[in-house]
């Protein structure tokens, strides 16, 4: 059954609904869903302690949801489609059936691993279905699972381990990314060296030479060899905990983010449907990786509670040429494609001719997701991927809320370049001044809160609950605080600035790092650009903008100085940056976040004592970076 909305009024009505009767609105929601046990009481809620809890008492568990609920109707149908790392590779599909035998299989592969309702089990592995067969099992047992991206070091998959003192670790012997063939057991070998689990699994894929500890680790397909193809669901309370995912860290050291079982669900389901208006029958892909929460919520459990076909892609966007993309598109007739800026703006740097060729007609719906898009790269997107047809949804949300918070419902909203556009119906929006002043109206510019509790919102961080208060209902009082700046137009219309650590205040004036990269990237011949603040005498706030730029034959000074002209010309001489440092690269996170905390510390001057930048994907740029500091 879908809740799907299907125009801009019956969404503002929905909204309105969402908002005077939060409890009655989301009981509805959840009423399509088969519970054990209906819940006693919607909500109950506590912003200062914080503790939230939905559907009290409800006893469900989320893969009956996913599997018993529609085998009836879904069973033959595609529930993923996976396409390998070479094309050349055979892929494979998995109907529903299939899926729900696989899954039951595994659950009891870990069952006899002495893996119980509660426990923790990470999950260190490539982008293959197993990764999804995994997580399910898990959920299906009760189990905990902790994704963990395949491309983190031994050390930090060991702190992971260690902070949710994991009983098992599923991973596999290696992983085909682009032409390379990474070694993924030698890494948890390794890592298992500084902490220790009681099981290792080892899922086959490369083939590559491991080594294997006697009583410890066993292969995957050994274990669910003559399993049964059934297993009893656990039945779970609606707020056992789901998974623990860590953060990306680009403002920290990562938090294990907890979510529970009853209210992800419902959001997960509902905001997939609506956001994407999947149809019964569409392909839907979406390129994160299963170690991010875009990975979690939208290939994994949203798009499979709403009984769709989720592509699983394993491979990497350039090989083996930056075509891949769109023949994947071609090939499997994608409707609904869901990819990141940094992936978009990668392949914009390749031009038009990678994409020239592919039959994109199947495209319905173009997604965004992770950082602001920027005005270039949306229109690069809608022109020519979208050919001026599809509605692009720019997703604003984050691994704390667990499903997408401000979005336009695609071919519903109306869409304007970099705006996220407006709230998903529950989700109440507040913007605050630096004292947390609620700033009504349009027209302003401010820090981004929620008010309300949603259903998929972060319960507590892993062990430590006081850092889940501190960092999030702290700042300000009865408000859950996103860390990012916002801004809502006359038409109010959101548009998320980055994070407020990245406004800058030069002279009174407040600016998002955004904007003004926006502005540099305007220069034909800059790449990619990332803006911090640092103290100025003068100005209080002074721009350093880290840019990396093709130079043509022009000399260093002359393109700084075309640079600060753009930019004037864009926003105004307030703008223009004080300082221009042209760079091989940026610091960016393993998900294509650009760490700022590090640009930042470089700009005042601080070379040492970076913090955690376990998560970073090149940590040689930074000492790059901190070398031709200006
Ligand atoms: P950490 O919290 O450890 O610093 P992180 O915030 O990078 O890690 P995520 O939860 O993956 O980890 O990222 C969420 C953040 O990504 C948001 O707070 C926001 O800054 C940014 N973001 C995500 N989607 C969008 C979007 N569509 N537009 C603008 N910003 C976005
Ligand atoms: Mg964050």
């Amino acid at each position: 059954m879908s809740d799907r909305l299907h125009t801009l009024s019956g969404y503002l009505y929905e909204y309105q609904k969402s908002v005077s009767q939060p409890e009655e609105f989301w009981a509805r929601i959840a009423d399509s869903f088969f519970w054990r046990k209906r819940w006693s009481k919607v909500l109950d809620w506590n912003f200062e302690k914080p503790d939230v809890k939905w559907f009290t008492d409800g006893k469900l568990n989320i893969t009956e949801n996913i599997f018993e609920r529609q085998l009836f109707t879904h069973a033959d149908q595609p529930a993923i489609i996976w396409e390998p790392n070479d094309p050349d590779e055979t892929g494979r599909t998995l109907t529903y059936r299939e899926l729900y035998e696989e899954v039951c299989r595994f659950a009891n592969v870990l069952k006899s691993k002495g893996i119980q309702k509660g426990d923790r089990v990470i999950i260190y592995m490539p982008m293959v279905p197993e990764a999804a067969v995994a997580m399910l099992a898990c959920a299906r047992i009760g189990a905990i699972h902790s994704v963990v991206f395949a491309g983190f070091s031994a050390s930090a998959l060991a702190d992971r381990i260690q902070d949710c003192k994991a009983k098992a670790v599923l991973t596999s012997d290696g992983n085909f990314r682009g032409n390379k063939k990474i070694p993924v057991k030698a890494v948890v070998d390794e890592s298992l060296n500084k902490a220790s689990v009681e099981t290792v699994i080892v899922y086959k894929r490369t083939g590559q030479e491991v080594t294997m500890k006697e009583g410890r680790d066993y292969w995957w397909h050994e274990l669910v060899e003559g399993q049964s193809t059934k297993n009893q669901a656990e039945v779970m309370d609606s707020e056992d905990m789901l998974f623990i995912l860590y953060t990306s860290g680009s403002t920290g050291k990562p938090k294990g983010v907890v979510h529970t079982t009853g209210g992800y669900m419902v959001y997960t389901k509902y905001s997939f449907e609506n956001v994407f208006q999947y149809s019964p029958g569409d392909i839907y892909w979406c390129t994160a990786d299963i170690g991010w929460i875009t990975g979690h919520s939208y290939i994994v459990y949203g798009p499979l509670l709403a009984g769709a076909t989720s592509l699983m892609f394993e491979g990497v966007p350039t090989y083996p040429n930056p075509g891949r993309f769109w023949q994947i598109v071609e090939k499997h007739k994608v409707n609904q494609f869901y990819t990141a800026p940094t992936a978009i703006r990668a392949l914009q740097a390749f031009g038009t001719e990678p994409v020239e060729g592919y039959d994109l007609s199947s495209l319905k719906v173009l997604g965004s997701v992770g950082e602001p898009i920027n005005e270039e790269a949306w229109h690069w997107y809608h022109t020519h991927i979208g050919k001026g047809k599809c509605p692009i949804v720019d997703t604003w949300w984050q691994t704390e809320t667990g499903g997408i918070m401000v979005s336009p419902l695609a071919g519903i909203t109306p869409t304007k370049p970099a705006y996220a556009t407006l709230p998903l119906p529950g989700i109440q929006l507040c913007i605050v001044d630096a004292d947390g002043k609620e700033l009504t109206g349009n027209g302003v510019e401010g820090n981004l809160c929620i008010k309300f509790p949603w259903p998929s919102m972060i319960r507590t961080t892993y062990g430590d609950h006081d850092r889940c208060r501190k960092t999030y209902f702290s700042t300000y009082k009865g408000m859950y605080f996103t860390g990012d700046g916002v801004k809502r137009d006359h038409d109010g219309y959101y548009r998320i600035l980055g994070r407020v650590d990245d406004v800058i205040n030069v002279s009174g004036h407040r600016m998002g790092t955004a904007e003004v990269e926006n502005a540099i990237n305007e220069h034909p011949l800059v790449i990619e650009s990332a803006v911090v603040g640092y103290p100025h005498e003068v100005k209080g706030q002074g721009i350093y903008a880290y840019v990396i730029c093709d130079m043509k034959n022009r000399t260093e000074e002359n393109l700084v100085n075309e640079i600060k002209d753009t930019v004037s010309k864009i926003i105004g001489p307030i703008a223009k940056p004080d300082k221009i440092q042209i760079v091989p690269g940026l610091p960016k996170t393993r998900s294509g976040k650009i760490m700022r905390r590090i640009l930042r510390k470089v700009a005042e001057g601080i070379t040492e004592n970076m913090g955690d930048t376990s998560t970073l994907l090149d940590p040689e740029v930074v000492n790059q970076i901190i070398q031709g500091r200006k």
